[in-house]
């Protein structure tokens, strides 16, 4: 293993050695080890915290101009290598060329969006809110913050969170997920080649040790973390008790209602897309389907003719529709869920075990599966299995199909399939989720809006990105001024009020 490379983090602008250990990063469509990751821990973390606050006064008083000129550097930048960031990902991670693409595209966007951050940052002013009195309400930056990631958007989550840090003047530390970290350290490299001074942004490679020591270090001032609900649930805790402002965005099981009056044939296009694209390993795929009446039959005998001709294969390949999964131990995992739900007297429509992919078999292969009648109270129901394995449940109404969906722990998105302008009005003002999507299965909001879910799905007050991203990465201060010319009115020991 030894003449395979060893990562590095990045501190205070320079590629750093550290931590006591290190894991293997796999090529998933062959199993084969393609670097080896150093599993920082607190000493790492202290030498990145000390960077970060060492650079962040400097960088606090740069001009908004001088922040959005790098924004707008970094945005060309990652653009012109947009190729290599897709290859990382398809390499690390798995998912195919179009896919990782996408995900690059969504990232990016987020860079855009801050490159206007004078516009964002402005603050409010009244003037006169007493006699000769002004208030005017500011945002300021509120120091370090720290980045935690999970393996499914190597580009795109740690875009969520870094440029709308640095942008309102932060400085930022990633620890993104150890199995596929890389295309976190290129975007790290082609901040510094945009300007960004050096220990703004830095990079802690490792896992679980790294993480607990960013989340209670005295030189860490908020966290943002994305992954799964049992450590979204941990981290929020534990760096909430240690006086940071945090967001935790946690897992999902994100249902799709069918309606009777949807069209079984756009349905199943839109569901298969959203279920199975990135081999289900997305925080917003459709992994329950609640049809409603009638049109169950329709859709699910569309959704398996479809799944009879989708090409699973290594993302490399152009004609590969789905990847493999990140890791073998996941791909048993999610096979092994497979073999409950035919336990527990799901019907399986669609059986992906046992896939072998000719020249690639030491990949993590599973193929699309489709479990029909489950219930409420079955494992693959109630467990997030994140992988191409979708259940379809059964609703007399638009009553029970939403009281299922309002019932679940998890509340990322969610979507209605229908033709009834009424019924999806009352969708999206019942539904108890924070992603809605209407006859749109993927409802990811673009960059200038904010994305989050409710429940189990988000833990913390603010969403990721958009408005709420800058407000996260902010504090408000409020000034109320006087200026001398105003008549003497002696001293007076009461509450000042409006005069
Ligand atoms: P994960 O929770 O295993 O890991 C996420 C991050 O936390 C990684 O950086 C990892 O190194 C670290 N980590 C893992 N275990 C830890 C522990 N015990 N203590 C401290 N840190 C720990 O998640 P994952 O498997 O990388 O990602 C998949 C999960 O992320 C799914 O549950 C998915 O739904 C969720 N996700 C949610 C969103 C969202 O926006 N809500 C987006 C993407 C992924």
């Amino acid at each position: 293993m030894t003449d395979i490379p060893l990562l590095s983090h990045r501190i205070g602008g320079h590629p750093a050695s550290g931590g006591a250990d290190w894991q293997p990063v796999t090529d998933s469509a062959s199993g084969d080890v393609v670097a080896r990751v150093p599993m920082g821990g607190a000493d790492e973390v202290d030498r990145a915290v000390a960077a970060a606050r060492a650079a962040w006064p400097a960088w606090r008083e740069a001009s908004l101009a001088k922040r959005s000129q790098v924004m707008f550097a970094a945005r060309e930048l990652l653009n012109a290598r947009r190729d290599d960031l897709v290859g990382l990902v398809v390499r690390e991670h798995g998912k195919v060329r179009g896919d990782a693409a996408g995900e690059v595209q969504r990232g990016l966007e987020v860079v855009e969006y801050v490159c206007g951050l004078p516009q964002l940052l402005k603050g409010e002013y009244n003037e006169q809110i007493s006699g000769g009195v002004d208030t005017t309400s500011i945002r300021q930056p509120i120091g370090v913050a720290a980045g935690i990631t999970p393996f499914n958007f190597p580009v795109m989550v740690p875009l969520w969170m870094l440029p709308v840090a640095l942008a309102c003047g932060n400085a930022f530390i990633l620890k993104p997920s150890e199995k596929d970290p890389s295309a976190s350290l290129l975007i790290a490299d082609i901040f510094a080649e945009a300007g960004l001074p050096d220990g703004l942004l830095n990079v802690v490679l490792g896992g679980r040790e790294a993480v607990d020591a960013l989340l209670t270090h005295d030189g860490v001032d908020a966290v943002s973390f994305v992954g799964s609900t049992p450590v979204a649930t941990s981290v929020h805790h534990t760096a909430s008790r240690a006086g940071k402002r945090v967001q935790a965005l946690g897992g999902a099981k994100n249902h799709a209602v069918v309606l009777p009056d949807a069209d079984p044939d756009v349905t199943a296009d839109a569901l298969v897309g959203a279920a199975y694209g990135s081999a289900g390993e997305r925080c917003m795929a459709i992994s329950a389907v609640v049809a409603v009446g009638d049109v169950g039959d329709l859709v699910v005998g569309a959704i398996a003719d479809r799944l009879k001709a989708l090409r699973v294969g290594p993302g490399l390949d152009e004609t590969s529709e789905m990847g493999p999964l990140i890791t073998a131990e996941h791909c048993e995992r999610v096979a092994g869920y497979v073999d409950t739900g035919a336990l527990e007297g799901a019907a399986l429509v669609h059986d992906g075990r046992g896939l072998s992919v000719a020249g690639h078999e030491g990949g993590h292969w599973l193929g699309p599966t489709l479990f029909d009648h489950v219930t409420t109270d079955m494992t693959i129901y109630r467990d997030e299995i994140f992988g191409p394995v979708l259940v379809v449940l059964r609703a007399d109404d638009f009553d029970s199909a939403l009281a299922i969906v309002n019932a679940n722990r998890w509340a990322n998105g969610t979507a209605v399939f229908t033709a009834d302008g009424g019924a999806a009005r009352r969708f999206q003002h019942e539904v108890e989720v924070g992603m809605v999507g209407i006859n749109v299965p993927i409802p990811v909001p673009m960059a200038y809006h904010s994305f989050g879910g409710w429940k189990d799905s988000l833990y913390g007050d603010l969403h990721i990105h958009g408005p709420d991203g800058i407000r996260f990465y902010t504090r408000g201060k409020v000034v109320t001024s006087r200026w001398p010319g105003h008549r003497r009115a002696g001293v007076d020991l009461g509450f000042p009020t409006s005069s």
